[in-house]
């Protein structure tokens, strides 16, 4: 079993060091005994989405986003038939507004997304900045199967202007307790859909955040069967950094 991990886009999307969300998944998945490879593809190149377990895009600016723009509708098809088949991605802020319908940025230009995830964004009149804090949907902890009070929430670092709106047939991550979140109305953050996980928080968000990162992996090794058991892997300074911002923030003593 070899575990393969796919960085889409890495000289592009990469705002705040989000490829240290593709460091934390193959860290923990290798210290768990799993080979692991990272792909990286850029401009004009696909993965085969079939060969791939975990997806990965990070976040960009406006410019960065409309320069790949074209070249990510050329992965359309492929992709939304792996996400169909549980392909389990994880997008933060730029990427996970091109995985919706459109992105209208804040000089009028929209950018069409793949319109595989029924959301559509457009460009506040004010950046949201700042730290977040989100209490995870139940579902989602269920999903982690984990019970620790850390496990309860998300924590992790926010710089957008697009305002990002969820249609009926999907579910934010969680509420926000701190910041903007999707759009700093109705009080959600990120969407699930699927296996797939769109969300706002850069930090980069897996490290401070070990039980979304875990739940991203067991999803991937059941999708492809693995049947070993998921060993529990000493956590405890990630958990501490996550409670400690959690506090801080929630204090009020960290904006
Ligand atoms: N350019 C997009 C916006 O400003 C996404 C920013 C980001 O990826 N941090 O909303």
């Amino acid at each position: 079993m070899k575990l393969k991990i796919c960085h889409l886009y890495p000289d592009l999307l990469d705002l705040y060091g989000d490829r240290g969300n593709v460091m934390v998944l193959a860290a923990r998945s290798r210290w768990r005994g799993i080979e692991t490879e990272v792909q990286k593809k850029s401009l004009g190149e696909q993965p085969d989405y079939d060969d791939i377990d975990i997806l990965f895009i990070g976040g960009g600016s406006d410019r960065e986003q409309n320069l790949l723009v074209v070249d990510l509708q050329r992965h359309e098809r492929e992709l939304r038939q792996a996400i169909e088949d549980g392909l389990v991605v994880l997008a933060i802020c730029g990427g996970y507004q091109l995985l919706g319908q459109y992105y209208q940025a804040g000089n009028g230009l929209k950018m069409p997304g793949l319109g595989i995830l029924d959301l559509w964004t457009a460009a506040g009149d004010k950046r949201c900045i700042g730290n977040v804090v989100v209490r995870l949907d139940e579902t989602l902890r269920a999903a982690a199967d984990t019970s620790g009070e850390s496990d309860a929430t998300l924590v992790g670092f926010e710089n957008h202007s697009g305002k990002t709106y969820l249609g009926e047939g999907i579910q934010p991550l969680g509420k926000v307790l701190h910041g903007c979140g999707n759009n700093g109305e109705d009080g959600g953050e990120g969407t699930r859909y699927k296996n797939v996980f769109g969300t706002y928080l850069h930090g980069p968000l897996l490290p401070k955040n070990p039980h979304l990162a875990d739940l991203l992996l067991k999803l991937a090794w059941r999708r492809r069967g693995f049947a070993g058991d998921f060993t529990s892997l000493d956590s405890r300074l990630e958990r501490e950094a996550h409670e400690t911002m959690v506090q801080r923030i929630l204090a009020g003593s960290h904006r």
